[in-house]
């Protein structure tokens, strides 16, 4: 089968490296790509967010199966339209892709189906946002209602913290994704992602994770994308998984279909273990960044007849198979992200790290310029590791790190500390 995949960052990386591997690939494009992912893949430089020209390289192309990586073109109704245009593809629709693209709407079918999830209001003007915040009290938290590209969550320090990012977001700080907003209880509990591969009934759960937000060693300084994760959460006992399908994920695919939206795609739950059980903090609509980076690692199957199944409606008694180790990623970023950082630094090293046992390098803001790569975004690099357990796996990962030449990137020392500190007391 012929095979495009799109997006450029780690996710689609660690997706291409899987799919290249599937004995069911013949070729294997993806748009825009990375240098990493050219390694994987015929990189076709598009705009993605141009679904005319999307179908344009398919049929150019004579591509069988599209996978969509970012949620932007998801909650754009991209699915639908390659669909439309007679393409098989992978991840849910516009109206299903609302689970992202609008925590207003996920909150409400949360309450209307007895979904745990934080107590909340949703708020269209300031004033009445404001006089909610005072009423409640803190800690409390304020969230755009529209994609934000991870800025649209705040956690005010205070009453007057607050006040100033409801005026943001209603000032237009967010552009149309805070034109409304959602205020809701503060969670309090361990945090963990939770993927199900969903085919619109059926809700197969792959793997937990656990990611690192926080910029700086010790979980502190601003929040990111993502600087590092691990699989399996050990949070997420198998008690905790069965209640979060059966409390979260099941009663979701249910209320979808119910409204003629039925879900297909990867469903990433983000998880609040609280002491009263799993909550839901939000959905995404897409593999999560960067914790498909170790789920692949870790995924022994062939991914394609399940990505497959998934668009097909057919995932009822799917089996798929895993590796019984644990994977750990760390981020390289660029200097100063999340902030200002300087794109064009040469990245050298990164054939001996990947010579490391049990590791693998997947490119995110990677370009390629001759023979060199050089860096081109905030997160730069997701150097991802295996091994018996998270210790192993987290050894291994910096062995690598510490053999990549790049003055100009950092990286947190410290992914994976509370698993690791888990298995020193056994
Ligand atoms: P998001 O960008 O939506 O993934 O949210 C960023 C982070 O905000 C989450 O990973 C949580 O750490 C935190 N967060 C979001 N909602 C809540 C909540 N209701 N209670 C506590 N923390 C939250």
């Amino acid at each position: 089968m012929n095979i495009l995949i799109l997006g450029s960052t780690g996710v689609e990386h660690a997706l291409a490296w899987k799919l290249a591997a599937s004995p069911l690939t013949d070729r294997l494009l993806c748009a825009p790509g990375n240098a990493g992912i050219a390694q994987e893949a015929e990189c076709v430089a598009l705009d993605i967010t141009d679904h005319a020209a999307v179908i344009a390289l398919c049929k150019a192309s004579k591509i069988d199966f599209v996978v969509v990586g970012p949620e932007a073109p998801l909650v754009a109704g991209i699915v639908d339209d390659l669909e439309a245009a007679g393409l098989k593809t992978f991840g849910p629709t516009r109206l299903a892709a609302r689970l992202e693209g609008s925590k207003g709407f996920t909150k409400d079918l949360c309450r209307a189906n007895d979904i745990p999830t934080a107590a909340y209001e949703r708020f269209t003007s300031a004033e009445p946002a404001k006089a909610y915040v005072r009423k409640q009290g803190m800690p409390i938290v304020i969230k755009a209602d529209g994609l934000a590209a991870g800025k649209g969550v705040v956690i005010p320090d205070g009453l007057s913290g607050a006040e100033a990012a409801i005026d943001m977001m209603f000032g237009g700080g967010l552009g149309a994704a805070g034109a409304e907003v959602v205020i809701e209880e503060f969670l309090v509990g361990e945090e963990a992602s939770f993927f199900a591969l969903c085919d619109g009934e059926t809700a197969v759960p792959l793997a937990s994770a656990q990611d690192h937000k926080r910029v700086g060693d010790g979980d502190t300084g601003p929040n990111t994308g993502g600087m590092g994760a691990y699989s399996p959460a050990p949070v997420m006992t198998p008690e905790l998984t069965a209640r979060t399908m059966n409390e979260i994920i099941v009663p979701t695919m249910r209320a979808m279909k119910a409204m003629g939206a039925p879900y297909k795609g990867v469903l990433f739950a983000g998880l609040m273990i609280t002491k009263d059980g799993p909550k839901l903090i939000e959905y995404n609509v897409r593999f999560g960044d960067p914790e498909t980076q170790v789920l692949m690692l870790l995924l022994m199957s062939d991914l394609l007849p399940a990505l497959i199944a998934s668009r097909d409606g057919q995932l009822k008694s799917f089996d798929l198979r895993w590796y019984p180790d644990a994977a750990l990623t760390v981020v390289m970023a660029a200097k100063g992200y999340p902030g200002d950082y300087q794109r064009g630094s040469v990245i050298e090293g990164l054939d001996a790290a990947a010579q490391v046992e049990g590791v693998e390098i997947f490119h995110a803001g990677t370009k390629a310029d001759g023979g060199r790569i050089i860096a081109n975004g905030g997160r730069v690099l997701n150097v991802s590791a295996q091994g018996k357990n998270v210790t192993e796996a987290q050894a291994r990962a910096y062995q690598a790190i510490d053999r990549v030449k790049w003055p100009e990137g950092f990286c947190r020392r410290d992914i994976g500390w509370q698993a690791v500190a888990r298995e020193k007391r056994g």
